[in-house]
């Protein structure tokens, strides 16, 4: 027991003090984690929709600003209106017909079987993965075919539109099981705010409590006192009152232990709820990672596709725009590859784009790009090179398929290919570039084939 009993309630107050500041710093700590977790997982729900990109920015915004509970609930209630806003699907890439193929579509009687095939191809919406395959069998479908060759071409048909139905599908249940996992997120930060709130108002109740009751104490004894007439007496209230300030610190540091347990216990859930969904997003994100490079191969030749290509060529283009250092778009054509399909099947021809595709994969530089955009035809993006550059290395990349020695049916096949190059221009977009590059390639046909051709 100290000397001074004043010293001790003094310092039992002092200490509890103390102690709650400590959890205040404790807190905030936790407060800044919590923060931290919900801007990441916003940057993790980046680049679905603009609008919700919008609003992910200013909720991260108000969140780095450390704003009032009222500010970012407005913000959670305009944040689940982008969400909804999703639903509304932006409309569907079409299916353009060719001239040649509306030509076909144009038929008599007894092409009857054919021309209804095409048109309902021309009526399919295609997405950017089943767009180069309708293409091949609209290329497939020829007037006059009898019905026992176009029931194949009709079952292909079913197929690809059931697939590309199971891609929306799946495309459609995975967003929403990440706008359900976002919205989950924000619930549980936006709980977590309202029970911090009321946390720090019970301890400014509890704090207030204790002052109270300690003036009242000190004002009653200062009054006794005044009043104490003998030395005796004066001692007797003297330590009546300390015993009671005592009780009354006592109970508020009770109160203070429990409300602290009470945090710390709040404060671990919220930590290993973090911990889990820091997993998941990482998960999240590497499973979408994967589909995403899924969504841009070409099953057949296991080369990037169409889609793939127009990312790639839009990049180059954005870089070229800037660096203006050359760059090269060469069109691949593979020459009378039908007469391979004629002659020796359809899954002859599969090999041999299979093989042309690894050979040009093969032997172009890490900084090239090569993309199968339809059935026989190939596109390379070759920074770096001027259009004659270019040329010299697609004419050995051509000598080399010309030794890649094909046997069909017991019988050596020689595969050409015809190739249109042009580089990019001032005046240019990527589709112009591309335009020249495939006339370029028209020239190189028409000049009997197995060539290539700049423009
Ligand atoms: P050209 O030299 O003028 O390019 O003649 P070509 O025969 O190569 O050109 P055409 O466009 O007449 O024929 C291309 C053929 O490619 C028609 C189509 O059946 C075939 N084809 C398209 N995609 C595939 C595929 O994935 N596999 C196979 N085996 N053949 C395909
Ligand atoms: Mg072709
Ligand atoms: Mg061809």
């Amino acid at each position: 027991m100290p000397a001074d009993p004043n010293e001790h309630w003094k310092d039992k107050y002092l200490d509890s003090i103390d102690r709650l500041e400590r959890e205040e710093a404790r807190w905030n700590r936790m407060d800044t984690t919590l923060r931290r977790a919900i801007g990441r997982l916003s940057i993790a729900c980046r680049g679905l929709d603009n609008r919700l990109d919008a609003e992910l920015a200013e909720f991260a915004k108000v969140i780095r600003q450390k704003a009032d509970i009222e500010i970012l609930e407005n913000r959670i209630d305009s944040l689940s209106e982008a969400i909804v806003a999703l639903d509304e699907a932006p409309a569907a890439p079409t299916f353009t017909p060719t001239p040649e193929l509306i030509a076909s579509t144009q038929v008599s009687s007894s092409d009857h079987g054919a021309g209804l095939l095409l048109h309902l191809l021309g009526q399919i919406a295609p997405d950017s993965a089943t767009a180069p395959d309708l293409k091949t069998l609209a290329d497939r479908i020829v007037p006059g075919m009898s019905l026992d060759n176009l029931r194949p071409l009709a079952d292909t048909l079913a197929e690809l539109i059931n697939r590309q139905q199971q891609s929306v599908n799946q495309e459609r249940l995975s967003l929403e099981g990440l706008l359900a996992q976002v919205d989950t997120r924000l619930d549980e930060f936006a709980t977590y705010l309202l029970q911090d709130r009321a946390a720090r108002d019970d301890e400014r109740s509890s704090r207030s409590t204790l002052t109270t009751q300690l003036h009242a104490e000190v004002d009653t004894l200062g009054s006794h006192t005044r009043q104490a007439t003998e030395l005796d007496q004066l001692k007797t209230q003297v330590s009546t009152r300390l015993t009671a300030i005592n009780t009354h610190v006592q109970d508020y540091r009770s109160r203070e232990e429990e409300r602290v347990a009470r945090l710390e216990e709040r404060g671990d859930a919220m930590r290993s709820r973090i911990d889990e969904l820091e997993r998941e997003t990482s998960h999240l994100r590497q499973s979408l990672q994967v589909e995403q490079q899924l969504a841009a191969t070409d099953p057949l030749t296991r080369i990037p596709n169409r889609l793939a290509y127009q990312q790639e060529l839009q990049l180059e283009f954005n870089r070229w725009q800037r660096f203006r250092k050359p760059v090269t778009l060469a069109v691949w054509d593979i020459d009378l590859f039908k007469s391979i399909n004629d002659s020796y099947g359809h899954k002859a021809g599969d090999k041999v784009l299979f093989a042309v595709a690894q050979l040009l994969r093969k032997h172009l530089r890490t900084t090239d790009f090569v993309a199968r955009i339809g059935g026989e035809e190939f596109v390379t993006l070759l920074p770096g090179a001027d259009a004659l550059q270019g040329q010299k290395l697609c004419e050995e990349l051509r000598r080399k398929l010309g030794q890649l020695g094909f046997h069909f049916g017991g019988k050596p096949v020689k595969i050409t290919a015809s190739v249109g190059l042009s580089e990019f221009r001032v005046e240019d977009t990527p589709d112009s570039v591309f335009e020249r590059a495939d006339r370029a390639l028209y020239v190189a046909k028409k000049g009997g084939r197995d060539r290539s051709v700049v423009e």
